[in-house]
């Protein structure tokens, strides 16, 4: 009888617990899908990429990797390629893709069988991909682009591609018949070892089906964003104009920014379908739920967006770390970890293999004391610090003491149980703020550690 009360009771209890709704169809339940991607090693890249970063625009920058050809041998003379690794690096940082476009770029126009088995070699196959981890930080290379479009229909050459780990390779249809046909892809192309895009957005003197009229471009891209599907353009930099009243940048603007829309290069868009796909949910007890997949985290690095309705208030852990609720503006990368609450949804994006507890912080009583803060730093060293916290009415003061000495707190606000502060950093000739929220949740200190330009780290902090 004491069960059936208690179990009553659980039933009636309104608005507590938490429901799994289902996996988003894109990051961040974004509404549309914005990809970009560029080719070939030429020194109009590093100014592209500039264009890009400042319409929010994100892409697959295919690179011919071989590092110091003889002058005779390179493919668009005006660079060799070593200098275009530092930028390259920058941009990988910044949310961009590097792809590879083989290692010396051979072409026949038009191309046959015995052409394709030679040009395809393991040296232009897997020494591209091998130079590109070697050059970069980057943790996998995804995406394949076939050289002037040759190639890409010979299923034996798909198979190579294949093999070497790539887990899509772009085409670039009819280059071979001085122009292209506008694949006008909008969705993810399901062959993905001869996958099609939406428009060339480019202007080659000699092709004749190249358009740069800018309304045009523009109608094609507020088409694909109307039906929610995925815009993937794709540009020459040598065939491009720059500065902000030309077609490209232009366009840019046009496809940039909208809060609704996922900006994302093209191989971590692919990898994302699989891990869409593949990654289960499942409740454990009423407010825990396991997130898992069976893929191979080096390739498939990257989050999926779960949506709950859960009551307002509520926090989550993923392991030990709390996720910090962000805002609805699209988030620059892929990989990044943090719940936004939309309404009576929770939306919770993560990397799989987790468990994630849902919680209603405790309330408060004082946060006032030494807190004993420990965090990894993103070069992975673990570091110890101590938190003072004083409290007055909901503001917070205190100081930061670590190795590095002491660095005061400004800004410190406590809110129920969610604490904001900022720490001032000495730097070498100023101060640099290191902004910090999180939630107080019995007697532990769950934080999220921001420094300028870089994406937050989790902090936990307990009271000794
Ligand atoms: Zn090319």
């Amino acid at each position: 009888m004491l069960f059936l009360i208690a179990l009553l009771f659980a039933v009636m209890v309104p608005g507590q617990d938490v429901r799994f709704k289902g996996k988003t169809k894109y990051l961040h339940n974004a509404r549309a899908v914005v990809v970009h991607s560029i080719d070939d090693s030429t020194k109009y890249v590093p100014e592209t990429i500039d264009a890009m970063d400042r319409h929010g625009i994100k892409a697959t920058l295919f690179i011919s990797t071989e590092e110091d050809p003889a002058p005779e041998d390179r493919f668009f003379t005006q660079l060799q390629v070593r200098d275009l690794w530092p930028r390259l690096r920058k941009a990988v940082g910044d949310g961009h893709e590097i792809g590879s476009h083989s290692r010396q770029h051979s072409c026949k126009k038009p191309d046959d069988e015995a052409f394709c088995a030679a040009a395809y070699s393991e040296y232009e196959i897997a020494g591209s991909r091998d130079d590109i981890l070697r050059l970069t930080q980057q943790p996998y290379v995804w995406s394949w682009c076939y050289p002037c479009g040759n190639c890409a229909t010979y299923p034996f050459i798909q198979k190579r591609i294949a093999a070497a780990g790539y887990i899509v390779a772009r085409n670039y249809p009819n280059e071979l018949q001085n122009g292209h046909v506008r694949p006008d892809v909008q969705d993810f192309d399901e062959n993905t070892m001869n996958a099609g895009y939406t428009q060339v957005v480019q202007h080659r003197n000699s092709a004749r089906s190249d358009t740069v009229d800018l309304a045009a471009l523009n109608a094609k891209f507020d088409e694909v964003y109307a039906k929610g599907g995925i815009y993937h353009f794709m540009s020459h930099p040598q065939w491009l104009d720059f500065g902000p009243q030309g077609f490209y940048e232009s366009h840019l603007r046009h496809a940039g920014r909208k809060p609704d829309a996922w900006y994302v290069p093209m191989g971590p868009l692919y990898a994302f379908r699989s891990l869409r796909d593949r990654t289960e949910v499942k409740q454990e007890s009423r407010n825990t739920f396991s997130v898992r997949n069976d893929l191979d985290k080096r390739i498939y690095g990257g989050t999926v967006t779960l949506e709950f309705a859960a009551p307002e208030g509520m926090a989550v852990r993923a392991g030990h770390d709390l996720l910090a609720e962000l805002g609805q503006a699209p988030q620059g990368r892929w990989d990044m970890e943090y719940v936004r609450r939309d309404g009576g949804s929770l939306y919770v994006t993560v990397r799989p293999r987790t468990t994630l507890h849902f919680f209603q912080p405790a309330a408060p009583s004082s946060i006032t004391g030494a807190w004993k803060l420990s965090y990894r730093t993103r070069n992975g060293l673990e570091r110890q610090s101590t938190l003072h916290l004083q409290v007055d009415g909901n503001k917070v003061s205190g100081t930061l003491e670590g190795d590095r000495g002491k660095a005061p707190i400004s800004d410190g606000v406590l809110e129920g149980n969610r604490l904001r502060l900022t720490i001032l950093r000495k730097g070498n000739n100023d101060e640099v703020p290191v902004s910090c929220e999180g939630a107080w949740d019995g007697g532990v200190l769950y934080l999220r550690l921001a420094f300028p330009g870089a994406d937050a780290i989790p902090a936990v902090g307990r009271l000794p």
